[in-house]
């Protein structure tokens, strides 16, 4: 049984990214090659969003050209980006990727951590495509773990999102996966002696893999198609029903201008198996000759190699099958000793993801402290201690695009030395931050109360005209002077002067601001508790 699984995408791509839309469309028809080399262009420009999800992209297909190492050491560039960039989608995928090939490298206990965090991420991610990936990666996971009940349950949730998305290629590689982890119950059941459940097991298999295989001739998805085909002759032949098996591949024609040899080696080892399964042993040996012929890589090879040495065996040619036997025994050798020397570079590797990870976080702590510690300072430097109010350079900062529609008001305690010589020092500040609170209560929440210095103030107002400038600050001079002071200080009066000016006055901020500093002393001359503006202005 072959599970399918490897359509599982990336999540939604912003439209401008052809490119990747299309490396991403090239790994789903399962062509990896091709989908590297547009994924490399991406992942080698500016954008480090796309730059990740290129990245997430190219280690899954080093997965699933089985090249686990590179697939390792690429993840632990790409999640390092990813932390520094918070994207965690592709951080849940890359877990996921990583977690696939660790259960595929006999590392079933890493394998299962990072299929943990892989779905903890992508639910946090709230991403319906992380989530998505990372339990039909889990389903497969856990199908190679062999707990096939498990892989069920995370397949047809897997299946379940991707309805949801539309994303038919994931659908059908997970009824794909249900059907091949029913069959493995089957074939449990069988064992046991549960011939009924087996049967039960083997028709619901089937199933599922008329199912995929509608899918995936929907989709024009060849490779698909030739797993779900494989799939259902062996649960067909597995039922008794051999001659329906070989029907299957009557109708199949490989086309080597589509066809991988990845696929015609398992389209033919499929089919050499059914023969075998029919006692048409001829006819298998010259399909699984053609397949270990066909097969590119060691592990397909092997497969192709025991199939054979069976047909071999049974057909009755002992010399040929002992032979067969011994290539895939030297194989088989050749495969182990592969895999460990790979377990032993992963183990590296994974060591390395772990410590960078480690220093990532450590660094992102220290960059928000920073950063933090920085508002805190520049919040500092712009707010004045006592009022809590903007400062002076607050001002000029906003006073720095010009002042074109907006009215300023420069409000000045009157007789304030007097508060202090008469209550205190104290008395005084108390007055100055209740005034502060009074202007900035009173103002609208676009206006600016700014702490211009000692005990004046300055208001600007914005997008504010003559008219409505004189009354915000006829309203504010009354404000002022009804307020109960004596709750300050027994028997304390408090009054402003206020000089007004227009923005459009002048282009210079500061002139505008000349003459509000000259109306404000206009105003102090005129009897203090008023308001000058340009009307007033001699
Ligand atoms: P006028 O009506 O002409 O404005 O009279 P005034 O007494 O308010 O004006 P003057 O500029 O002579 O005095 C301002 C006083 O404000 C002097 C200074 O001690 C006091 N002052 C400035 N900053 C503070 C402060 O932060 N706290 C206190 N308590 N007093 C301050
Ligand atoms: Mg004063
Ligand atoms: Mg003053």
């Amino acid at each position: 049984m072959t599970a399918g699984g490897t359509g599982l995408r990336l999540p939604a791509q912003s439209r401008a990214d052809v490119l990747l839309g299309q490396a991403i469309a090239h790994y789903d028809r399962s062509d990896p090659v091709a989908a590297q080399e547009l994924a490399k262009v991406v992942a080698d420009g500016d954008d480090p969003v796309l730059r990740a999800r290129a990245l997430t992209l190219l280690v899954r297909c080093h997965l699933v050209l089985d090249e686990h190492v590179e697939a390792l050491a690429l993840a632990r560039e790409a999640l390092d980006l990813c932390w520094r960039i918070g994207d965690r989608a592709s951080e849940a995928i890359l877990h996921a990727t990583v977690g696939r090939s660790l259960a595929f490298t006999g590392d079933p206990v890493s394998a299962m951590e990072e299929i943990i965090t892989a779905l903890e991420v992508a639910d946090a991610s709230g991403d319906l495509t992380a989530r998505m990936t990372a339990t039909g990666t889990a389903a497969t996971v856990y199908y190679y773990l062999e707990q096939f009940d498990v892989c069920i349950e995370f397949s047809e949730r897997a299946a379940e999102m991707a309805r949801i998305l539309g994303d038919e290629v994931t659908n059908g590689a997970m009824i794909d996966t249900m059907a091949c982890a029913n069959m493995c119950l089957a074939e449990a059941a069988r064992s046991a002696g549960d011939e009924t459940g087996a049967r039960a097991l083997s028709v619901l298999a089937q199933s599922q893999s008329r199912e995929a295989i509608v899918v995936a001739r929907r989709l024009g998805h060849r490779r698909h198609e030739v797993i779900a085909l494989g799939n259902l002759a062996e649960s067909l032949s597995f039922s008794g029903h051999v001659e329906e098996a070989l029907e299957l591949f009557t109708g199949w024609q490989i086309d080597p201008a589509r066809d991988s040899p990845s696929i015609i080696t398992h389209l033919l080892d499929s089919q050499g198996s059914a023969c075998l399964a029919a006692g048409r042993y001829e006819e298998a040996i010259v399909h699984l000759r053609a397949s270990l012929a066909a097969a590119e890589s060691k592990n397909s090879a092997m497969v192709a190699a025991e199939h054979l040495a069976d047909a071999y065996e049974r057909h009755g040619d002992l010399r040929g099958a002992l032979d067969t036997y011994k290539m895939f025994h030297a194989l088989s050798k050749e495969v182990a000793s592969e895999a460990a020397k790979r377990s032993g570079s992963i183990a590296v590797v994974r060591l390395e993801t772990a410590q960078a990870k480690a220093a990532a976080e450590e660094e992102r702590a220290r960059v928000e402290a920073l950063q933090h510690a920085n508002k805190e300072l520049l919040r500092q430097s712009l707010e004045d201690p006592l009022t809590g109010l903007a400062n002076r350079r607050h001002l000029d900062e906003l006073m720095a695009d010009g002042l074109a529609g907006h009215a300023i008001l420069l409000v000045d305690v009157d007789h304030f030395k007097r508060v202090n010589d008469e209550h205190s020092h104290l008395i005084g500040d108390r007055v100055l931050r209740r005034l502060a609170g009074l202007l900035r209560s009173a103002c609208r929440g676009d206006d600016a109360v700014v702490r211009f210095g000692g005990e004046e103030f300055a208001v600007l107002l914005a997008g504010t005209d003559l008219h409505d400038a004189t009354t915000t600050a006829q309203r504010l001079r009354a404000q002022v002077a009804a307020h109960d002071w004596t709750a300050v200080a027994q028997g304390l009066a408090v009054t402003v002067s206020i000089g007004l000016a227009l923005g459009d006055e002048s282009t210079d901020p500061t002139v505008v601001l000349g003459r509000a500093d000259e109306r404000l002393y206009a105003a102090k001359r005129a009897g203090r508790n008023r308001v000058h503006g340009p009307a007033e202005s001699p």
